[in-house]
């Protein structure tokens, strides 16, 4: 659905499908037929009616195709980000359907594993390092997670901001004058893919720390790693900045809402409808609607500068 309302921005908005291997046979409810370049066939189960389903992507990845394989058709957007640009990078589907695999790799990571997050940002320094003769590049990242429409920062060494509800829930401001849109939130200075791994570390460890609180919350909430460049033109002077946001969205299961009370049930508003506030935003910029409604999520404000301005803005989904 999504790739069809996007057909007419000309490639500012792509949307990929990864097919992950079997986990088990349990797992096993549909399978894939095959994949022709940008179609995947899926075989129904006779649950929904037996048969034969056909899905478009601008491109789908089979079960074996590997990280780096993956990875190779987001490169050209860290060019656009050391160029100036806003990036995202998304991903999408049910808990269990390899979203943390593809942005951030297996648990146990070893280094051909590593997912999106890790090359970027690797590419980002090699690009940065290749071009040092013209241009002086500093870079930063944020963390953060949305979790019940409430923003936290997952980049502190402090255990501050453990316990949900956060006592200090960051506000998203769009302020054009630092280009940061969560002020509040540490930004971290980073040369290197090592101070990289050490943060993504630390974020990861800030998330898990409230699972165990509230029992698998890393699904139910959407984290986001952002990385500020600021370039200057060594000769000109000229100052040029660029973001990239990493995206790893919570599970787009639906909760049954007759089967689940309390808290699950809070969670799993709060998650159907940023979710749906993102596809909202994006078939209105499909549309060429002047009003983009950016404002009725977190999610959405945190990427209104990703997402729409196609002049200055590549954006790419998963
Ligand atoms: P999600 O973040 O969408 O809930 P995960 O990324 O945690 O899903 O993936 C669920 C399980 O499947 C994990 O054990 C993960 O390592 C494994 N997995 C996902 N994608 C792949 C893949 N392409 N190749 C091998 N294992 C995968
Ligand atoms: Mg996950």
């Amino acid at each position: 659905k999504l790739y069809n309302q996007v057909q007419d921005l000309k490639g500012s908005i792509r949307v990929y499908c990864r097919v992950r291997p079997f986990l088990s046979e349990s797992s096993y409810l549909s399978s894939v037929d095959h994949i022709e370049e940008g179609n995947i066939i899926i075989n129904t189960p006779s649950k929904y009616g037996k048969g034969r389903k056909s899905f478009t992507f601008n491109k789908v990845f089979g079960q074996s195709a590997t990280q780096a394989e993956v990875f190779s058709d987001m490169q050209p957007l860290i060019r656009s980000v050391l160029d100036g640009y806003n990036v995202c990078i998304f991903a999408y589907g049910q808990t269990g359907s390899g979203k943390t695999y593809t942005m951030s790799g297996p648990k146990d990571l070893t280094e051909k594993d590593q997912g999106v997050n890790y090359r970027a940002l690797g590419d980002l320094f090699l690009l940065a390092e290749q071009r040092k003769d013209t241009f002086r590049y500093d870079v930063s990242v944020q963390m953060i997670e949305i979790y019940n429409e409430q923003v936290r920062d997952l980049l502190v060494t402090d255990g501050s901001n453990k316990r949900y509800p956060f006592t200090n829930s960051f506000e998203i401001r769009n302020s054009s004058q630092n280009g940061l849109n969560v002020p509040d939130a540490n930004l971290m200075p980073v040369s290197s893919t090592s101070d990289v791994i050490d943060l993504m570390n630390l974020g990861q460890r800030n998330r898990a720390v409230g699972a165990t609180a509230l029992n698998d919350r890393s699904s139910r909430s959407h984290s986001c790693l952002t990385v500020h460049v600021q370039g200057r033109d060594l000769t000109s002077g000229a100052v040029l900045r660029g973001c990239m946001h990493l995206v790893d969205l919570a599970g787009s299961e639906r909760v049954d809402k007759s089967e689940v009370t309390g808290d699950r049930l809070k969670e799993a508003q709060h998650i159907n409808k940023s979710l749906s506030a993102l596809g909202d935003v994006i078939a209105s910029l499909a549309q060429k609607n002047p009003h983009v409604p950016y404002r009725n999520s977190k999610l959405t404000q945190l990427l209104q500068d990703s997402l729409g301005k196609f002049k200055s803005t590549k954006n790419l989904l998963f």
